[in-house]
This record gives C-alpha cells, structure tokens and sequence, in this order.
C-alpha cells in the first residue's frame, strides 16, 4: 500500500501565508529537530546558489532535507518540458506539491518516507520548499536558455552551434576510439517552389514534416541538425559507409512516401543527400564540406537520389 498526500502550493500566496504566520512554523519533535529549521533554511540558502543546473539544485535541496525530515526519495517531474529526476528509492509515505509561481507552473514535486508525514513534517516541508522557489525556477530559465542558445526554433533540432559541437566531440572520439563516423547533407529539392505556390507557412510546415521523417529514420543516437534554410546534417556515430547508405536511402525513400498535405492538397516533396564516412585524414570541415558536395553531385545528377563516397 502507498499513501500519497497531494498539495498544491502557489508560492505567491504561501509567500503571504508564511509571513502573516512566521511565529507559527512548525516544531519538529525532539530527535528530528537537532538542527534549527532556520540554520537549514541558511544552508540551503547558501548550497541553492552554488549551481543553475536543475539536477544539481535538487540534489542539494534533497541532501539538505534527507537527514532532516527522515525522507527517502524526492522526485521531480516537469510534464511538457520532459523532465523527470529521482533521487533515492521509493518509499510507503509520500506527499506531493505541485507548484506554481506567479502564474507559471514549475513542477510535481514528491517526496517519500517510511515513516507517516506528520502536520508538523508538512509544514516544514512546506516552508523549505519556500527556499527551493527562485534556484529552481532560475534553473528551469536557464534550462530553457541553453536549449534557445543549441535548437532551431522552427523543427527543435539542433542549430549550427550544436552541429559544430556534436561534430568536434564526435570526430575526436572517432580518432580515439579508431571507430567510423558517418555524416548526412540533406536538401529539400525545389523547396523554394513550395513557399512561392502555398505560402512561407506552409513551407515552414513542410519543414517540420521532412524533420519529423528523418527523425523515424534514425536510432536514437543519431542526431539532426539545421545547417540553414532546407538544409539538415545527420550525424552518425559509429557508423561504417555501407550502413550510412542504407540510412540515407531510408530517409530518401521515406521523405517520397511522406503524404504531405496542405488545405487537403498533396505536395510531393524530395530530398537529395550527400553521405561521406570520415577518412583517416580528416577533421570536421573535411568531411563536411566533402559531404555537402556530394549533396550538390546528387542534385546535378536529377535530385530525389543519394551520392556516397
Ligand atoms: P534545390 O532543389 O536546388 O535545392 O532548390 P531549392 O528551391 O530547394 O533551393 P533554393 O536555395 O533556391 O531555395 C531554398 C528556399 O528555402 C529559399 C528560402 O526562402 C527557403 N527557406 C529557407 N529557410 C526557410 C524557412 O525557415 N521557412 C520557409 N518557409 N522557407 C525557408
Ligand atoms: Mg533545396
Ligand atoms: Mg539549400
């Protein structure tokens, strides 16, 4: 059996209630109250700021409560950003707060114990989660910050930044580890077509469809990236030249048979790609631009094809 107590807290008017109330915050019992609540508050105050990552700060915020209240677990989840952190094992006794600030959700927070919340254990909680407010919503923004800074706007793949960084680590660990690299440059043949016959908005929509194609394409380890305009990479890590042919043919074929509808009009839409393996000689502008001609050799060659070297 599992008792789960649920909450919400806002903590704009919890914010209110606490300061009306300040002489009221709860007392632990005796064993558990060794330390003040107000040197832990000081300490999660000081530890809070030490970090923007979001699973650092919850880290921190579950060390500093752990010995305090006698809990087990925390777990985090934030529905429609994906985020899901566990620290600890799930335990019989739990209570959960969902939480809010000034109109923005920031997350389920619950936590679990073996032994029963008490109204005093509540309170507590309640109030240190007071001190988890502003790392974690800076946490979140700063979340949010780096994926704007690494991820085109339009389809959520990777920008240039990302590409370049992906490129440099994966060509690095190919030399290490003496393992194969593959890379793909996919174009949208005669894409300009589109946005001049059905408008740039459905041109955007033709972009994210060719997007979401390539990615039922790809293992999970593969990634995409927007060059600019029409034009994708799809970086392939331990990947020998046979295999990454046979993944661009695959892509190719699909993006054909994608079925892309405007206003319940069909519009064909074709791709062509270059598919270059590195060579032992070489780095990251290399192999790209070798790749990318191979993407123009495709295009002069009819398009809706693949060129491999
Ligand atoms: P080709 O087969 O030779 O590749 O022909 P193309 O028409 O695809 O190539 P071209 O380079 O002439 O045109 C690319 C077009 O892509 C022009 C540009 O307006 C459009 N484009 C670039 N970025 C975006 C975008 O974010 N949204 C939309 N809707 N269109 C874009
Ligand atoms: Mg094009
Ligand atoms: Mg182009």
């Amino acid at each position: 059996m599992t008792l789960t107590q649920g909450n919400t807290i806002d903590f704009d008017s919890a914010r209110l209630k606490l300061s009306e109330n300040a002489s009221t915050v709860a007392v632990l019992p005796a064993q558990t109250n060794l330390i003040s609540l107000a040197a832990v508050q000081d300490k999660l105050t000081q530890s809070l700021q030490t970090s923007l990552e979001l699973d650092r700060i919850l880290e921190l915020f579950f060390q500093e409560l752990r010995a305090y209240l006698g809990l087990d677990c925390l777990d985090y989840r934030l529905e429609g950003r994906n985020l899901h952190h566990r620290i600890g094992q799930p335990s019989l006794h739990r209570c959960s707060y969902r939480m809010t600030h000034e109109g923005s959700f920031l997350g389920e927070i619950q936590f679990g114990r073996k032994k029963r919340f008490t109204e005093a254990h509540l309170k507590t909680l309640e109030t240190l989660l007071g001190n988890l407010l502003y790392p974690l919503r800076n946490a979140l923004l700063y979340r949010e910050a780096v994926y704007c800074a690494h991820n085109d706007s339009l389809t959520g793949v990777g920008n240039r930044l990302a590409m370049d960084r992906a490129l440099d680590r994966e060509v690095r660990l190919s030399i290490r580890n003496r393992s194969t690299l593959s890379l793909l440059v996919l174009d949208i043949d005669y894409f300009k077509q589109i946005n001049d016959q059905y408008g740039h908005a459905c041109g955007d929509d033709a972009l994210k469809a060719v997007v979401n194609c390539i990615r039922n394409c790809l293992r999970g380890a593969d990634d995409i990236f927007r060059m600019g305009g029409e034009e994708f990479v799809i970086l392939l890590g331990d990947t020998a030249a046979n295999e990454a042919r046979m993944v661009a043919e695959r892509i190719r074929c699909a993006i054909e048979e994608m079925q892309f509808q405007t206003d319940g009009i069909s519009i064909p839409i074709t791709a062509s790609l270059g598919v270059a393996t590195r060579r032992p000689d070489e780095g990251i502008r290399e192999i790209l631009d070798r790749c990318d001609k191979l993407m123009y050799c495709a295009k002069r060659a009819g398009r809706n094809r693949i060129a491999a070297q």
